[in-house]
């Protein structure tokens, strides 16, 4: 660089300087406007008309003026509306003034059941964008979007699907909190353009779906309620089921009816301690045995070019609720445990314990081998969850949108197995020899952990499977697209040399 730049300075020749300024007043990046890219407007520009009065063209009004972009209200009736209500610099007018007063933007903040009251403006509205912000009834209610009925009704006007999932709340506490996503469809492109660029000054990114036969789609999205999380979270409650029921049985009913002995106390803390790492480990297990069913798939039909089974593709798709999941049923078993000294029941069995042993005589000797075994359990236990934490983090989009491609993969797959591994350990050291006497299997129903180690015991295994290198090779090999029977022809020119090796180009 220096030298360039002494060499410039030493040279004389008009020519040169002539031929380097002109290199140098071209930019870099080529001058090119995307097309998207909002054009300056003067404040006020253009002027964006709302038929309704209610909460949703209230807000969508003060967001639009905020922006500088001139806003006319149309009301049926504008005396009803309460002074105050918009801001000043919003015009009320009747619904025709209001469309007569737009360039070419009108949001319908109405419920659709109405739309059939805006046929008299019909004339009006015509090369004008409808902007339909409404939402389905409820889910599956009709087959026929709100946004497509509009569009028959007024068909030289461009119907334009929006805003629909942005809350009139999101439009009053600006676009910086909560989502900041508007989703968009349109059977009209420049529609679309046109919206979308008001929509980024509003300080909104909008995605643009598709054509308007999406519209019915994206009307149900803002009542679906946690669409990702029912299977995991319903898999979470069952498995819950499942332990405590399971624990109940044979830790309090069946001695109650076998020896009448009464733990029914048991059920508030002591059972639900016992049931959750049970479920934090059988889903953290879930998290990974997708991905081991997808590796052995894939090498059982040596490509990896045929789709997974439909019910494989939920399952890898779930895989991050389920560990919040496991991470949350984890968590509640720290907290739980952290409680345990202070139960009436912990504190009067050490008490009775020294008392008895103090009126007998007895000194227990120091257990070594006891102490090392409760230090390991409880250190392995803090670990597993200090892991599963970390986990957890990372898989919040803010962090893991900072990670590279690798350090994802390394948090989610290496540390991943790790929390597996140290929880299955944290287990076995509470279980130690308990496992293997005869006690343990007290009518004859194994302790809830053991049931519980079973699953992620075959994950852990299986992982271990796929890292053998005749294995792990294979994998990798079908993985950047070997097959092992071609389906598509290769065309001549493209065949591999009878090493194996494709011929050098
Ligand atoms: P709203 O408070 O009840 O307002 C609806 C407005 O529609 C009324 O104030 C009324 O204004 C007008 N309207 C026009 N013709 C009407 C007629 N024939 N009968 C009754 N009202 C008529 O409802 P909103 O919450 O603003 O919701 C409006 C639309 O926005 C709905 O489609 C909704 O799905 C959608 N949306 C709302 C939100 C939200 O957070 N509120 C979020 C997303 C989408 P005038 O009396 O002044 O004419």
């Amino acid at each position: 660089m220096q030298s360039r730049e002494r060499e410039r300075a030493d040279s004389n020749s008009s020519e040169t300087v002539d031929a380097m300024s002109d290199e140098m007043s071209t930019p870099l990046l080529p001058d090119t406007e995307a097309p998207d890219d909002p054009p300056l407007l003067a404040p006020g520009q253009p002027t964006v008309a709302i038929l309704g009065s209610g909460d949703f063209s209230r807000s969508l009004a003060v967001r639009l003026v905020a922006c500088g972009v001139s806003v006319v209200v149309g009301s049926r009736c504008v005396k009803r509306i309460a002074p105050g209500l918009f801001p000043d610099a919003v015009e009320l007018r009747n619904q025709e003034g209001a469309v007569a007063k737009a360039d070419r933007l009108v949001f319908l903040a109405l419920f659709p059941e109405y739309y059939p009251s805006l046929l008299g403006l019909r004339a009006s509205l015509v090369g004008k964008i409808l902007i339909d912000v409404s939402n389905a009834v409820e889910l599956g209610s009709s087959k026929v979007s709100n946004a497509e009925r509009l569009a028959e009704m007024f068909p030289e006007s461009v119907v334009v699907k929006g805003f629909n999932v942005i809350s009139a709340w999101t439009l009053q506490t600006g676009a910086q909190d909560g989502n900041r996503q508007v989703l968009l469809c349109s059977d009209s492109t420049e529609g679309k353009r046109e919206v979308a660029q008001l929509t980024r000054r509003m300080g909104f990114h909008p995605v643009d779906l598709g054509g308007l036969c999406l519209a019915r789609d994206l009307e149900s999205v803002p009542l679906r309620l946690f669409p990702s999380w029912r299977g995991p979270v319903l898999t979470t409650f069952l498995l819950f089921l499942f332990f405590y029921g399971y624990g109940f049985i044979r830790g309090i009913l069946l001695p109650y009816l076998a020896y009448g002995r009464n733990s029914f106390y048991r059920l508030a803390l002591d059972l639900v301690n016992e049931s959750l790492p049970a479920v934090a480990l059988v889903i953290l297990a879930l998290v990974y045995l997708p991905g081991l069913f997808a590796a052995w798939l894939q090498l059982w039909r040596g490509t990896k070019y045929q789709r997974f089974p439909g019910w494989l593709d939920v399952w890898l798709l779930r895989r991050k609720q389920l560990g919040l999941l496991s991470f949350f049923c984890a968590a509640l078993h720290g907290v739980y445990s952290l409680c345990h000294p202070l139960r009436t029941a912990t504190r009067h069995r050490l008490i009775n314990a020294a008392y008895t042993q103090v009126k007998a005589g007895i000194e227990e000797p120091w257990d070594e081998l006891g102490a090392w075994r409760s230090d390991l359990y409880l250190s392995f236990g803090v670990l597993a969850l200090g892991v599963l934490s970390l986990l957890a983090i990372t898989s919040l989009p803010a962090v893991g949108n900072i990670l590279t491609w690798r350090e994802f993969t390394f948090v989610q797959s290496g540390l991943g197995y790790a929390a597996l591994t140290l929880s299955v350990t944290h287990t076995l050291v509470f279980g130690w020899d308990f496992a293997f006497s005869p006690q343990a299997y007290t009518f004859y129903m194994p302790p809830s952990y053991i049931l519980a180690v079973a699953l992620p015991c075959a994950v852990l295994v299986c992982r271990c499977l796929l890292l053998l290198p005749c294995i792990s090779a294979r994998l990798a090999r079908i993985r950047r697209g070997w097959e092992r029977i071609r389906k598509c022809p290769v065309p001549q020119h493209h065949h591999a040399g009878d090493n194996g090796t494709l011929p050098e180009v």
